[in-house]
């Protein structure tokens, strides 16, 4: 079993270079409910892309 471990200092290193090369949230690609590609941070702001929160806000002033 002892060739399964992975030495602590190749797993620190690997952490390292994955939180490197890890975008700022605000630029990473996330995919809305109708497919489109937006920014996480449109996602986590408005729950949807511009083209949806349109639509969702559209809904609820007919429905008022
Ligand atoms: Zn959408």
């Amino acid at each position: 079993m002892s060739s399964w471990g992975t030495p602590s200092r190749v797993s620190t290193d690997l952490y390292r270079e994955r939180t490197v090369a890890e975008p700022p949230v605000s630029l990473r690609r996330k995919r809305c409910a109708c497919g489109k590609v937006v920014t996480a941070k449109q996602l986590v702001q408005y729950g949807a892309c511009v083209a949806c929160v349109r639509i969702a806000a559209k809904q609820v002033k007919e429905a008022a």
